[in-house]
């Protein structure tokens, strides 16, 4: 699994979880040759079968402890909810000097559950790649899926300097820009910017499926591309956004408020007739629009 002569950056790499952002993990790692070995733990026996038919891994276990059991880089990829319990069960295999990260999209609250399990020595360097599709699963996973895209790293104050650095060069190693950021700050950040538009659109597609039948078909018949990249959003997976919801709840719950207000706002400009004011927001939306472009265009 090297590339050239140069050998691994981790002798043995444990994923717990082999969904849509572990199985993207193994085919980066396999694609920079950063690791000797990968261990692949799941908790279902079905997801393990098919993760071992993908050839995700050179071994396969449902036991996570025992998938940990001499590696030198962890990373759990589990929806948000199951990240403590996970880490409790494998706290007393994982090896001394090992760096244990994971993906999670909401950082303070994982930070909690997870901190309490690190032994002393191992080295707890929390992530958040953001990349990712509307899919689940193993079959999920491509190995570009972190390219040119940004993996947030939120370590606590007292992290292990050289830790953080070769995790932040495992992630550059697999395609991802790095940057560090304070666990509250990046729950700020990603309400407004991921969150909470996944929320608008499960809310419109609701909406629009409370619809009465016939008027619901013809939203589904003339679909323009507006609505259906609400339902490409919608279609993401339940028990994620339930846990993101659930553990990012008071950033989430800041930016709804502050969503709620525009939004009465904008509705009273439309009532009143105030074109002037809604082509003023509109203009300037346009204007973030083409900064966005430009932001992500390298
Ligand atoms: P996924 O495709 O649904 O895969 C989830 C994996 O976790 C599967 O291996 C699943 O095992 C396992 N799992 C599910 N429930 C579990 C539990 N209660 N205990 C232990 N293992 C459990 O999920 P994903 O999209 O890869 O997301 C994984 C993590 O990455 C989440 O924390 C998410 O917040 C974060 N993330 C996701 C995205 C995204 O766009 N999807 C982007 C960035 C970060 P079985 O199939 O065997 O049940």
């Amino acid at each position: 699994m090297t590339t050239g002569n140069s050998p691994p950056m981790f002798g043995r790499i444990a994923l717990i979880g082999i969904g849509l952002i572990g199985s993207s993990l193994s085919h980066a790692i396999r694609r920079a040759g950063l690791a000797d070995e990968i261990a692949v733990c799941t908790r279902s026996q079905e997801t393990l079968d098919r993760a071992a038919e993908l050839k995700l891994g050179d071994s396969y276990t449902t036991d996570a402890a025992e998938a940990v059991e001499g590696a030198d880089l962890v990373i759990l990829s589990v929806p948000l909810g199951a990240m403590g319990t996970v880490a409790k069960s494998i706290k007393d295999q994982l090896k001394p000097g090992a760096i244990l990260t994971d993906a999670g999209s909401s950082k303070t609250a994982v930070i909690a559950d997870i901190s309490p399990h690190i032994p002393a020595g191992v080295h707890f360097v929390p992530g958040h790649p953001i990349a990712g599709t509307e899919y689940s699963g193993p079959d999920a996973g491509f190995s570009s899926l972190f390219d040119h895209r940004w993996c947030v790293l939120t370590p606590p104050t007292n992290t292990d300097n050289a830790a953080v650095e070769k995790t932040a060069a495992f992630w550059r190693a697999c395609g991802s820009k790095i940057e560090i950021m304070d666990p509250e700050h990046h729950d700020k950040v990603l309400a407004i910017t991921s969150h909470l538009p996944q929320l608008i659109a499960y809310c419109i597609v609701d909406t629009a499926t409370n619809l009465e039948t016939d008027l619901q078909s013809e939203v589904i018949k003339f679909s323009a591309s507006g609505f259906q990249d609400f339902t490409r959003l919608a279609a993401s997976d339940p028990v994620m956004w339930r846990d993101v919801c659930l553990k990012n709840r008071t950033a989430v719950l800041d930016v709804l408020s502050q969503f709620t207000e525009d939004l009465t706002a904008m509705r009273r400009s439309i009532r009143r007739g105030e074109g002037d004011h809604l082509q003023e927001i509109f203009t300037r939306t346009r204007a973030i629009r083409r900064e966005v472009i430009a932001a992500n265009k390298d």
